[in-house]
Formats: structure tokens, sequence, C-alpha cells
């Protein structure tokens, strides 16, 4: 019999995963699928990318690069910070890796471990949750408010400090939600953190590009104060619209780099050569593509908001940033589960229950527009026939 080590138990996962695989194999018994579940851009990569990334192999790029990255990126990665934040960072700093995930699992394993507590925003992306509690740390949730747009309070999050506090990790613009952080909360966070000198602050701003209604993002890089204890984690998956690429980074703290390093030598070696020079060219090329992709995904959100605000039982805020809304779906008398099935399997519409988020994504669900208009469109349709058939919208209809 074949023994797994304990902490394999713990290991959660992302659910979004798993409706693909639902939904892909629905579709491939021949049934009509819209996928709204899925959170990576539509767009194709641009093109100068994958010339620079086929040049790259053409060129005879094949070999191990530097495991921290090949200099040039890393050098660019700098440069890219300084234009969107005016802050500098020293190319030592930065650490390339395959996907902004990999920051993430890096940081968590290197401060998580029993006895020590790390903050995550809940609902956030599951895999916070999950690499804490495979750290053997313990996973303690920073609630998000859909009322605050779906940011925390930073007086909240100060008082859940205490002195096994390690790490907080922070995302904005946030999955699953799309809400924004407003500076204001950002500056009283940091504030209460110059009292609380031996927290680290991971910062997820892989979404920190895309923004509306000219919002800028602000980098927790941008604080002094803490800049000596904030590891940033970013990349090229949904800026560039590479997630297949697997590249991102993490720039971090001085005293934490070595050590970061070396988990890479010890995990992947490095990234793919060819990849690397593709990012490369991501950061010192044209931005109009980056810019056209934003521009899209701000009319489909526009669209999306409006459309999902006129079915019965749904509630949908607007949202800052990324490519998902988070509708409150607690109108339709069902929990998130059961109409993220129903969707699924009665009317053909992929979407993530918001409590594959974390326990405090019951009543959501989570859409990604990065996606068609008119796929969109139709989702709606299929929405609007499967939810005028619950009994709640009957009982409405009779009462009015
Ligand atoms: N952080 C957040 C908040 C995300 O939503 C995602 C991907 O969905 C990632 C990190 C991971 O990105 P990558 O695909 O580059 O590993």
């Amino acid at each position: 019999m074949l023994q797994m080590a304990g902490r394999m138990s713990v290991l959660g996962t992302e659910t979004a995963f798993e409706v693909l695989a639902r939904a892909n194999a629905l579709a491939a018994q021949g049934r009509s699928i819209v996928n709204l579940g899925i959170g990576q851009p539509d767009f194709p990569t641009p093109e100068h990318i994958v010339e620079a990334g086929r040049k790259a192999l053409a060129d005879g790029h094949h070999g191990y690069t530097a495991a921290n990255g090949i200099p040039q990126l890393r050098t660019a990665v700098a440069a890219d910070l300084y234009r969107r934040h005016r802050v500098e960072v020293s190319p030592d700093r930065v650490l390339v890796v395959p996907g902004g995930k990999v920051t993430m699992f890096f940081a968590i394993l290197m401060l998580g471990e029993p006895g020590v507590e790390i903050l995550y925003p809940n609902p956030g992306f599951p895999i916070y949750e999950s690499v804490i509690r495979f750290s053997g740390a313990t996973a303690v949730p920073i609630p998000l408010y859909e009322g605050a747009g779906f940011s925390f309070s930073a007086a909240e999050v100060l008082d859940k400090i205490t002195p096994r506090t390690r790490l907080i990790i922070i995302n904005s613009p946030a999955n699953p939600t799309g809400g924004v952080v407003p500076r204001a909360e950002l500056d009283r966070l940091v504030a209460g953190l110059e009292h609380h000198p031996q927290v680290a602050v991971l910062s997820d701003e892989i979404y920190g590009e895309i923004l509306y209604d000219g919002a800028e993002h602000v980098s927790l890089l941008r604080y002094p104060s803490i800049r000596d204890r904030v590891i940033l984690l970013d990349g090229w998956s949904k800026t560039y619209a590479m997630t297949g690429w697997r590249m991102g980074y993490g720039v971090w703290p001085q005293a934490l780099f070595a050590a970061a390093e070396r988990l890479a030598i010890n995990c992947h070696s490095c990234v793919n050569a060819a990849a690397q020079f593709a990012g490369l060219a991501a950061l010192t090329g044209p931005r109009e593509p980056v810019e056209r992709m934003v521009r899209a995904f701000a009319e489909r959100r526009e669209f999306i908001v409006e459309a999902l605000n006129g079915l019965p039982g749904i509630r949908c805020a607007r949202p800052g940033g990324a490519f998902y809304t988070f509708p409150n779906i607690t109108g339709t008398g069902l929990d998130s589960r059961s109409l993220q099935n129903r969707l699924l399997e009665e009317a053909g519409v992929a979407t993530i229950s918001g409590t594959s988020f974390g326990a405090f994504g019951e009543g959501y669900l989570r859409f990604s527009y990065a996606n068609s208009r008119e796929a969109i469109e139709d989702a709606i349709g299929r929405m609007r026939r499967l939810l005028g058939n619950l009994p709640i919208a009957a009982a409405a209809r009779a009462a009015s």
C-alpha cells in the first residue's frame, strides 16, 4: 500500500480546472457549452511576442539559463516597474519563475510552518489557503465585503495580527471579485503594519494592468516604510495573454532572495529559455495590444454587469479591475454550488461557485468575462431561461 506524506491530505485545488474538465467532457458529448468559468484572456498572445519566442528557438536558446532569469529580462522587469510605479527596484531582487503561482508557493513555503499564522483574502484565489495549510501554518481569513467593493477593512486586518503572524497576502485587483482596494485603505494598512515589523506582505498584483475607469494601480512597492518586506507577485499571464507560456516573477526582499532562488534551483532550475525572450519582447514592445485588450474587457464589463442585474435573483456590483464579476445570487434561493452545477448541467453555462474561493464566497458565483460579447449574450439568455423556471422566480411573478 503506497503511503503519502500527511500534508498531502490538506492540499486543496483550483476548482476552475475541474469545471473546465467537466465543461470539456460535456462539449465532447456534443453539448453546447459557453465557458465563463476559466480565468484567462480569450485573446491570442500578441504576434511580436510570439515571434520573439520563435526567434529565440531559431537562434539556439535551447539550454538552461541562469536560475533567476536571463539578465536582460530582469533588467526589463525593473524598468517596467519603474515605468508603472516610479519605484527603483534592483534587478538583483527579481526572480523570474514559471508563472505567477510559483512566487506564491515559494513565499508561503518559506514563511509558513506549524505555529505560524498567515492572513489571506477570502473569498480569494484558492491556492493561498491551500498552500498555507500545506505549509502547516494556520490560515486566517481576511473577509472581503461586497458593500465595500470587495475590499478589506484595514482595521480588521490589523486586528487579526498576533505575535504568530508572519505573512499577510493582499490581492488587488482581485480574483474572484474584480475588487480593487482603495488607496486610503492601503495607506491605513501600511501605517498599521509599521507597528508589526515581523510581518511580511505578499502582494499579488497579477491583474495590476487590468483596471477600469482610468483608475491607477497602487503597488505596495510604492510604500517605502514596508518596502524591505514586500514580496511582489506579478507576471505575464494576464496582461499579455500568456497563461500557457508559464512566465511570472517575484520581487523579493533582499533578506529572502537567496532562499527563493535556492527553492527555484531545487524545483525547476530555470524558466523555459525561449519563453523568457518572449517575455522580454512583451515588456519592451508596443503597449497597444495590452491597451486594446483592456478596452475590450471594459466594454464587456459594462455589458455583463447590466445584463446580470437584469436576471431574477441576481445582484451584481461593478468590479474595478481584472476580468471577473462576482454577483450575489442569494435571491435565486439556491446555494452557490447548486447554481453552478445547474447552470453547467442544465443550461450549458460554465461558472465557478463562490465557495471555490473560500467559505466567504457562499452566496456568489464567479463569471469571467474574458469571452466574446456574443458568448456572454448567449450565456445570459440561457441563464434567464433557467432562473425563470426556478420556484423562487415563479413566486416573485405571482406576488407582483
Ligand atoms: N494570482 C491570481 C490572483 C490569479 O488569479 C492567478 C491565476 O489565475 C495567479 C496568481 C497565477 O497566475 P499564473 O497563471 O501566472 O501562475
